[in-house]
């Protein structure tokens, strides 16, 4: 298999002591590439520097999560755009609305999603479009409302890490969005209606993702003591995935692959 895991945190603290051991597993169990995700002022240049030091195999986001949002200054603006300048950064975000936990203000999150929507929509002016990577959680009316306003201005979007509601996952379909699935699929007390939505994600639609280090799938035998996730378990969701779409692994494998690769534009 050659898996691309759209979605991992590599420059995460708890991959300093041993993250090239963690590139070794994820090649081993056939991860052929990652996305790292950049979500912070701090963290989106050491995604950078990661994609850098692995061309060809890692690629970076920049961006601010909404858990970050009150980072978001004009400096912090001008970083990201300086960043967006590199072609190992393959992607405007992590950004978006997340009302669950709010651990910034709303009225921060929406400031901080704003402004990277226009510094992709300024991105596309220019013709150096990058797709967008997106987090939502419990804030889709004012998500789907933001994202109206940059109504074909903005490039392709994933919604990454889909935990939604049917309605949602439909409203996402209905703007030709993609869709990124982790291991939430594998949480029996949480992600059971999950495995029964997938079935309705295009194959040219659907990618996949660890979230790593967190997200660890609930259905890994035996559980990791440490409980960190990392992007050798892509394997593992893609099996999952593949059952519940009534597909052979392979197909789902290659397809999530193509779609990975026409998304962030590897080749
Ligand atoms: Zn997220």
């Amino acid at each position: 298999m050659n898996l691309i895991d759209i979605g991992a945190n590599l420059t995460h603290d708890s991959f300093d002591h041993d993250r090239d051991a963690v590139l070794q597993r994820a090649r081993a169990a056939g991860v052929a590439k990652m996305i790292v995700t950049g979500a912070s002022r701090e963290h989106s240049p050491k995604a950078l520097a990661l994609a850098q030091a692995h061309p060809g195999e890692l690629f970076a986001t920049a961006g601010v999560h909404p858990h970050h949002a009150v980072e978001y200054t004009d400096e912090c603006d001008a970083e990201m755009r300086a960043l967006h300048a590199h072609p190992e950064v393959v992607a405007v975000g992590e950004c978006g609305l997340d009302f669950f936990r709010d651990f910034s203000p709303r009225p921060a999150q929406r400031k901080a999603f704003e402004r990277q929507l226009q510094l992709a929509s300024d991105l596309a002016v220019d013709g150096m479009g990058k797709p967008l990577f997106l987090h939502q959680r419990d804030a889709h009316a004012d998500f789907m409302a933001m994202m109206k306003n940059f109504d074909g201005r903005v490039g392709p979007a994933v919604v990454h890490c889909f935990t939604g509601s049917r309605a949602e996952l439909f409203d996402y379909l209905d703007h030709d969005w993609h869709i990124g699935i982790t291991g939430w699929l594998c949480d029996e007390r949480r992600g059971l209606h999950l495995r029964e939505l997938v079935k309705h994600i295009p194959a040219n639609r659907l990618m996949i993702e660890t979230d790593a280090p967190y997200l660890l799938p609930r259905s890994v035998k035996p559980q990791p003591s440490h409980r960190r996730n990392e992007p050798m378990y892509l394997a593992h969701i893609v099996e999952e995935l593949a059952r519940d779409r009534g597909e052979d692994v392979t197909t789902t494998a290659a397809n999530t692959a193509d779609a990975a690769r026409a998304f962030f534009r590897l080749d």
